[in-house]
């Protein structure tokens, strides 16, 4: 990955150190190697062009089909909530840019991650495979469902908010697996949620307040988001 576009006079370099202090690292994210992972994916190379400059900022971006590439504060932390390790089999639904993919698979041994935009999930594939990211396999569909011909997985990351965390998602984790993923309430508002899976309970726990797109699917919200006016 370093190279691409990337050295260390680069001004995207200086950009992404300054976002690994002052948004993370001061933010008291701590997991060592999500913060190194951080540090080297270069962003700037998932986000369209037009937004290219500002690609280090804190804040969400627009992709295309009327998506958003996470804050990269909001990437770290889910991550660092997930506890994946350099062994960890991890599901990521809503694929996006692919960026959380590739910060994702700098920190874990293998990653799926499923789009239900086909447009997107091929840019994603392109700009994975010029970043010469290996360990990620992305997949159309709808994520709502998990993805049951690759399980068990240690971890599975949602980046889009449903109203409540799909029971096939605990389905399909190993023992100890954990859950993070935005849930919107039925007064509109939305918390990220950790929920760790075992002996057949889940027990989960709000982690923060978010703002996310909605998870559209089987087991999400419906298509078109018609409640949204
Ligand atoms: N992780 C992404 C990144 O790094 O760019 C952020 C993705 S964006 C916040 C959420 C994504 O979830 C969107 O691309 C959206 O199309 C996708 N999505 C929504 N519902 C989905 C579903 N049921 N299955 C798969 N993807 C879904």
């Amino acid at each position: 990955m370093p190279g691409v576009g990337d050295d260390a006079t680069d001004e995207y370099a200086v950009a992404r150190a300054g976002m690994v202090e002052h948004q993370l690292r001061r933010r008291g994210l701590r997991d060592r190697r999500v913060l190194e992972a951080m540090g080297r994916v270069p962003r700037h190379l998932f986000v369209p062009e037009a937004v290219r400059h500002v690609a280090y900022d804190d804040r969400p971006l627009p992709i295309a089909d009327g998506q958003t590439i996470s804050q990269p504060y909001i990437v770290a932390v889910m991550i660092e909530l997930a506890g994946v390790t350099s062994r960890s089999r991890v599901l990521e639904i809503g694929t996006g840019s692919g960026y959380a993919a590739a910060v994702l698979a700098a920190v874990a041994g293998e990653v799926v991650s499923i789009e239900r935009h086909p447009g997107l999930a091929a840019a994603a594939r392109a700009a994975l495979e010029a970043t010469g990211v290996r360990n990620v396999a992305v997949f159309v569909g709808d994520g709502t469902r998990g993805f049951p011909d690759r399980a068990p997985f240690d971890a599975i990351i949602a980046t889009a908010a449903g109203p409540r965390i799909p029971s096939s998602w605990a389905e399909q984790l190993v023992q100890g697996g954990r859950i993070v993923a935005p849930v919107e309430r039925d007064d509109g508002h939305q918390e990220l949620v950790r929920a760790v899976v075992s002996a057949g309970t889940v027990r989960e726990e709000v982690a923060l307040p978010v703002a996310f797109v909605p998870l559209i699917g089987a087991d999400g919200f419906p298509d078109p988001p018609a409640r949204r006016a």
